[in-house]
């Protein structure tokens, strides 16, 4: 019999007592296979991050032969994995001649970006600026970065020189711009006054999403672009926080991609989709320019398991899966697919307010109160961000009970299936996801 673990495990992300969730004993592409024998379409692949399905068999068999050969040898040694996917990891981003610092997960190459980019720079405390409304990590720093209300109670980013500065939210434009791209460009020329107003000299980095956030804003196209701008004719560096929206979820291997070479930014962090979430690893990718003014210098950072063989031969494995089963390309295809599909749904339920996203399988949909499209409406949120309205939790609860997982964010409702998802369960979980709209938000008569 299953051992149960509700009273002796502490679950993230949870109030304790609430906890409840089924045990999952095996996948298979998009679904999980549960402890009673049934099984669970995954239409958020868990955390953003089994971008390749459950139990992808080129994972396995990586994961295998590596622990045949070689489990463990510290970052101190050189292990082939690690290296194979470091030159693999530069040639995909374009990043020849730059190097890439291997960490746990996504809070600890955020945090390691920023060591970098204060030595790098030399300005050993220089400030960070991030952006309000997004997610980071949950790691001390991480979270001084995230601009997160909740989290913010818990940590002073000021005493980790951190800044916020408004994100590029078009549908609530905080800058006050009704046209997306104008709200975009806002938003960077706002890191701009930011840096001129402490000082370039002062400021080491400026770190963000580069379009789809994890808190389920997208930027307008106008934004990174005009972000890279501001921040190289500053002399600060831009790391792009690629942790969620790379690996084929923003329909490119990294999300900057899209903007084209002269968006690249000078560092990138990576986790989730690296290794298809098999074995923990995250990644700092840093660019020649930058890697080359600490070369001589000592790096004062680093845990036991960097850069562990086991995760980075999963690591060699998902990126050859990406490129040889067509997986960028197939997230494009489906991701316009789900946004059409997404804003099928928003003509038939006046709740959807806003959908976005869809250059790859991550589409969002904002709740609201009272917003058909051309309505005038103050389109007013379901929920006060970040709480997840009660209609909203009891459809994911009816989902779950037919056999679909969604994720919500406060008003929001995420789509973001792993790329492998087949196109029949993307019809039959956009079918599903009709009934509980009008069942659970009808039109007031
Ligand atoms: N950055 C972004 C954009 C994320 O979405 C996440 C996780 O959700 C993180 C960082 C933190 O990654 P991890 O949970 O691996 O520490």
């Amino acid at each position: 019999m299953a051992i149960e673990e509700r009273h002796s495990v502490l679950h993230s992300w949870s109030v304790q007592a609430d906890w409840r969730a089924p045990t999952v004993v095996g996948g298979r592409g998009a679904r999980l296979l549960l402890a009673d024998g049934g099984s669970i379409l995954d239409m958020s692949s868990l955390a953003e991050c089994s971008n390749l399905g459950h139990q992808h068999p080129r994972l396995i068999e990586a994961i295998r032969a590596q622990a045949e050969r070689l489990c463990y040898v510290s970052n101190a040694w050189g292990a082939q994995p690690r290296a194979e996917l470091a030159s693999m990891l530069l040639e995909r981003s374009g990043f020849e001649g730059g190097r890439v610092f291997f960490t746990l997960g996504g809070a600890d190459a955020n945090e390691n970006a920023v060591k970098i980019a204060r030595q790098a720079s030399r300005k050993p405390r220089g400030a960070v600026i991030a952006r309000d409304r997004s997610y980071h990590g949950a790691t001390h720093l991480a979270m001084a970065l995230s601009g997160d209300s909740r989290t913010q109670q818990q940590v002073d980013a000021a005493a980790f020189n951190v800044q916020h500065v408004p994100p590029p939210y078009a549908y609530r434009c905080p800058f006050g711009s009704a046209n997306a791209d104008e709200c975009g460009e806002r938003g960077a020329h706002a890191v701009a006054e930011r840096i001129d107003a402490l000082g370039a000299d002062a400021v080491a980095a400026v770190l963000m999403e580069p379009n789809a956030g994890t808190n389920g804003i997208v930027a307008p196209d106008s934004y990174w672009p005009a972000l890279r701008r501001v921040t190289a004719e500053r002399g600060v560096y831009l790391v792009a926080d690629e942790v969620m929206s790379a690996f084929g979820r923003c329909g490119e291997w990294f999300a900057w991609q899209r903007h084209g070479d002269d968006a690249r930014p000078d560092m990138m962090t990576l986790a989730k989709g690296l290794t298809g979430a098999a074995v923990p690893l995250g990644a700092v990718v840093i660019a020649q320019h930058v890697a080359a003014r600490i070369e001589h210098e000592m790096l004062y950072t680093g845990l036991t398991y960097c850069g562990h063989p086991l995760a980075c031969a999963a690591g060699v494995a998902a990126l050859q899966a990406y490129a040889e089963e067509g997986l960028i390309e197939r997230s494009r295809r489906l991701g316009a697919q789900l946004f059409a599909d997404a804003q099928r749904l928003q003509s038939r339920h006046p709740v959807i307010g806003d959908v976005r996203g869809g250059h790859g399988l991550f589409v969002v949909l904002e709740l609201v109160q009272d917003a058909p499209a051309d309505s005038g409406s103050t389109h007013a949120p379901l929920a006060p961000w970040p709480q997840t309205p009660p209609a909203l939790k009891a459809l994911v609860d009816d989902a779950m009970a037919a056999g679909v997982s969604f994720a919500t964010r406060g008003n929001l409702l995420l789509l973001a299936p792993p790329l492998v998802i087949e196109e029949r369960e993307l019809a039959d979980a956009i079918a599903l996801l009709d009934t509980l709209l009008a069942r659970h938000f009808a039109p007031s008569p």
